[in-house]
């Protein structure tokens, strides 16, 4: 990749700690060389709400066409904007913000970015299925979103904490158009979790060696799709799980390159391209390689 800085490249960039493990710089320079796009974009590692506040400032008289956000910022980011699409105000949660004319527009992709990546990469439309997800958090809440709209009959969140899961569910009821939920603990889901088309792990659990899976693996069976929004090069024991007995596993990295590909969208004006996702992937797979075989630090 040829580095191309000129006197007016726009930047892009990631906000968040720690990101020395970020693989969207990799993927979005991939595509912005791509595209012939005069942008950069770069890690912005911040320490707390206060450096958060001193780089927001900066970032609305500096030349960015837009950022992301990512932990443990994206809930604190909700306040931070001038504007909170729709999406993102029912997620409680912004991970992109579009800077237009120094204000600061907040949109969240992650949801729209995982039905993506399960519609091309496993065929799964979520219209009139019963879904559950594992974990309340941004990234749950952001699937949430995103299963009400695109139809589910039954959505159902199972947390460790009820409360974290009951609050979920109560913020998207006001909005729901025909969708049952279900707040459920963790422990007490085998039920519906037995009941789902999908079930999704949005929980960091799987991220490390020996942390084994979120769900007993006896709930799980060949007539699902078991999605874990980890990404990594060895697949989670919850994904191991599901491809042994028979059900559909996919990993976070298709989630992750959609919704990067759909804050590109959004940063260049969605009408006059489609971010090419592919090469998204190539980069993120390439990044994440070198990464794991200790070809760079971070
Ligand atoms: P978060 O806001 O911190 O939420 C984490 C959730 O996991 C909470 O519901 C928490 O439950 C639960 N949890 C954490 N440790 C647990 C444990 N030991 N046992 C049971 N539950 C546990 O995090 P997030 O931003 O939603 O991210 C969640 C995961 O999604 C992370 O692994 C992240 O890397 C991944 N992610 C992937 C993408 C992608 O593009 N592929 C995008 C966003 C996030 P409590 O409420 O009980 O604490």
């Amino acid at each position: 990749m040829t580095l191309r800085i000129s006197g007016r490249t726009k930047l892009a960039g990631i906000v968040g700690k720690p990101i020395g493990h970020s693989l969207s710089p990799a993927m979005h320079n991939a595509v912005y060389e791509e595209l012939e796009l005069d942008w950069a974009y770069i890690p912005l590692p911040v320490d707390d709400e206060t450096d958060l506040m001193r780089f927001l400032g900066a970032a609305r008289v500096l030349p960015f066409v837009g950022f992301n956000i990512t932990m443990p910022y994206k809930q604190a980011m909700l306040s931070m904007c001038d504007e909170v699409a729709m999406m993102a105000q029912m997620a409680g949660a912004v991970n992109t913000v579009h800077v237009v004319d120094g204000r600061f527009i907040g949109y969240n992709t992650d949801g729209r970015g995982l039905v993506e990546s399960l519609e091309t990469d496993v065929g799964f439309n979520p219209e009139s299925k019963h879904v559950t997800i594992v974990g309340a958090g941004g990234a749950a809440g952001a699937a949430a979103v995103s299963f009400m709209l695109g139809k589910v009959s039954h959505l159902t969140i199972a947390n460790r904490n009820i409360e974290k899961a009951q609050e979920l569910v109560a913020r998207l009821q006001a909005h729901s158009r025909g969708t049952e939920f279900t707040a459920i603990e963790l422990f007490a889901a085998e039920e519906h979790i037995r009941a789902s088309h999908l079930v999704v792990n949005a929980t960091p659990i799987g991220m490390q060696p020996g942390d084994g899976s979120p769900v007993p693996l006896e709930w799980i069976h060949e007539d699902q799709v078991v999605c874990d929004m980890i990404y990594k090069p060895q697949p989670t024991e919850l994904l191991v799980g599901a491809q042994e007995v028979g059900a559909t596993p996919v990993d976070g990295l298709g989630m992750l390159v959609a919704q990067g590909a759909i804050a590109i969208d959004i940063w260049s004006d969605s009408a006059q391209i489609r971010t090419p996702r592919e090469t998204m992937r190539s980069a993120a797979e390439q990044a994440m390689r070198r990464m794991h075989t200790g070809e760079v630090d971070g």
